[in-house]
């Protein structure tokens, strides 16, 4: 046996980033920047105003008050999108929308619910019944953003905020590492997709859709290559096919010690393979290596087992081609609501859990249910990995490391006000 770490040395070791493309801002979401982005603009572009009023010179409206208004006449309406005809000169007033620029000559902006418009020997005129300084409600050319500022700094994964602050500054193209696409594979003569019944022996092929799922949740495309029976001609076929396809493959099943497979077979002749035996429970064999220059991970048929070894090195090697520099999940300590036990095997056990985070301020922990390596039903109901170190035994109420594979963990169970 290797140890994790070992592992996941080689594995990621073989590992390369993507090539760069460009695409259209809004299909960045998720994807990581390869450059830095500065903005050719400034944003507001204009002096903008932020609520309905007046425009007016801010010092026409001094000593103004509900009991002793300021009249001025009111010279022309300006809406989002429109400009002023002319300079605005003290003494005169503009109504004004939300978003519209602000007029030359004006300095500020008296809201609607200050004045009272009345016809005055047929002019509009407004009182205002109260004083602004200069600057009110208006954002001022350049607030947000400078020509020249950075808005999105290398090896950011872009999220709505930056897909929104990127388009307005008028980017409409960045350049990303590219999605990797990630073939999978299920081998197996035992393998029934359904809604077909069950014949003697059968099991559903669950692996595939799941890691279909996991390697798009990863924000990779998935190219679903189908399921092969445990025939040698067709194993090569489908793994030669892939790696024609796809940038990397994820194949299941057939990997264990013992017996002759296929898959190993097959692999061993076309590619450079890796076999191992991590010192993990589950997830204990795994293959990897190159086959033509693409990465293949050939893991466990147990679907726990799978899962668990996509999580390990599957998503993190994914994570990196896409850039990620954070390509690893979460880890945290938390406190154990139940004891943890296991006994020495000489492994590190990955205990699907449900973890929580409370009002005590920390992550809480227990078990999800049964540990088998084919029962889905606990690894359905985690939403982390606790680590459990060789040896450990871990008290109700000791702290245990665990792994998240989900944020649910920290859904608040109380109101944040
Ligand atoms: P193997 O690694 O091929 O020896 O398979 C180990 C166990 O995982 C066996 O019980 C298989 O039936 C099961 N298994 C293999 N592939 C799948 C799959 N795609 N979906 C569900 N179970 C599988
Ligand atoms: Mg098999």
């Amino acid at each position: 046996m290797i140890s994790l770490s070992d592992a996941q040395a080689r594995i990621f070791g073989d590992i390369k980033q993507s090539r760069v493309v460009e695409v259209p801002v809004a299909d960045a979401l998720g994807l990581v920047s390869a450059n830095q982005v500065s903005s050719a603009v400034q944003i507001p572009p204009f002096n903008s105003v932020a609520m309905d009023g007046f425009a007016l010179v801010a010092a026409d409206s001094a000593g103004a008050s509900s009991s002793t208004p300021v009249h001025v006449p009111v010279i022309e309406t300006i809406a989002a999108g429109q400009t002023a005809t002319r300079r605005l000169e003290p003494g005169e007033a503009m109504r004004i929308m939300t978003g519209a620029p602000l007029p030359d000559g004006a300095d500020a902006v008296i809201m609607v619910e200050l004045t009272e418009v009345s016809d005055v020997d047929g002019t509009e005129t407004v009182a205002f019944h109260g004083a602004v300084e200069a600057g009110n409600h208006v954002r001022p050319a350049g607030s947000d953003v400078e020509p020249g500022d950075v808005v999105v700094s290398a090896g950011t994964v872009f999220n709505p905020s930056h897909i929104g602050l990127l388009t307005s500054v008028g980017v409409a193209t960045v350049e990303v590492y590219a999605r990797p696409r990630v073939g999978v594979i299920s081998t197996g003569d035992e393998l029934v997709r359904p809604p077909a019944s069950l014949g003697p022996g059968q099991i559903y092929d669950s692996n595939r859709p799941m890691l279909v799922s996991l390697v798009e949740a990863a924000g990779c495309s998935a190219v679903d290559l189908g399921h092969v029976s445990d025939d040698e001609a067709l194993v090569e076929a489908a793994y030669v096919a892939g790696v024609e396809e796809c940038d990397v493959i994820i194949s299941s099943g057939g990997v264990s010690m013992g017996d002759y497979d296929p898959v190993k077979a097959v692999l061993n002749r076309l590619g450079d393979l890796n076999w191992m035996q991590i010192a993990i429970k589950p997830a204990k064999p795994l293959s990897f290596g190159l086959l033509r220059d693409t990465p293949i991970f050939g893991l466990p048929g147990n679907p726990v087992s799978a899962a668990v070894s996509f999580e390990l090195f599957a998503r993190p090697s994914l994570r990196m081609m896409l850039g990620d520099s954070k390509p690893f999940r979460r880890v945290v300590s938390a406190i154990a609501d139940e004891p943890m036990r296991r006994r020495a095997d000489g492994k590190t056990h990955f205990v699907r859990a449900v973890a929580s985070y409370q009002n005590d301020g920390a992550i809480h922990v227990r078990s999800a249910g049964a540990q088998g390596s084919h029962q889905l039903s606990a690894l359905a109901a985690s939403n982390a990995l606790a680590v459990l170190p060789d040896g450990a035994q871990i008290a109700a109420g000791g702290r245990i490391n665990v792994l998240l594979t989900s944020e649910s963990a920290f859904s608040a169970s109380f109101i944040v006000e």
